[in-house]
């Protein structure tokens, strides 16, 4: 099984390189981010308390992630990989999906960072705002976004740089060369392993 886990701070292009991956290495692609502001749509209870924090920009609590990921990982278990994108944001959500993968028989391949200057992350989600009008997508919030990101999400990066599995990509210039790049990366670790 190939499970890729894409990171990189709001606007980095994780999604965007997420719906190119699935389609080329056939993956099931799990966006929490997706998963939640579906549930918010929904109005369900978990939405509900989810979005009264996203709002704020500060990560939904781990339970609840959690919850979400093992019925998505249970519901698609006959996947031939997976792509996580958002996920996991903090160290302990790296070691419940360790356990998690485990049942499965199988592990987390490699964590796929793309690196972005911080001036050029809040213009992409500045410019995002005015397309896609997310709610979370303002000035302000962005900046909690990237206070998070740098409190609890960086450590993510040790937990797997000491595991051999983190590997970081430039995520500026042409979608398609970063996409050729990250190819080539995953291309390697396959032949690897
Ligand atoms: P995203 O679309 O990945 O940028 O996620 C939007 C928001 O959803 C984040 O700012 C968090 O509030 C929340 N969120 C998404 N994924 C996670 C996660 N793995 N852990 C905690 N909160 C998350």
């Amino acid at each position: 099984m190939l499970n890729i886990a894409l990171f990189g701070p709001p606007g980095s292009g994780k999604g965007t390189q997420s719906n190119l991956l699935i389609d080329r290495y056939k993956l099931e692609h799990i966006s929490t981010g997706d998963i939640l502001r579906n549930q918010i749509e929904r109005k369900t209870d978990l939405g509900m308390q989810a979005k009264q924090l996203i709002d704020k920009g500060q990560l939904v609590p781990d339970e609840l992630i959690v919850q979400l990921i093992e019925s998505r990982l249970a519901e698609k278990a006959d996947a031939d990989g997976f792509l996580f994108d958002g996920f996991p944001r903090t160290v302990a959500q790296a070691s419940i999906l360790e356990d998690m993968l485990l049942k499965f028989n199988t592990s987390l391949s490699c964590m796929i960072s793309l690196e972005v200057p911080q001036e050029e992350l809040l213009r992409r989600l500045l410019e995002r705002a005015v397309i896609q009008g997310r709610s979370d997508d303002t000035e302000e919030v962005i900046l909690a976004r990237f206070k998070e990101y740098e409190q609890k999400t960086l450590p993510v990066m040790d937990f797997y740089k000491s595991r051999d599995k983190f590997f970081s990509i430039n995520g500026m210039g042409d979608l398609k060369k970063i996409f050729e790049s990250m190819s080539e990366l995953i291309d390697g670790i396959v032949k690897k392993s």
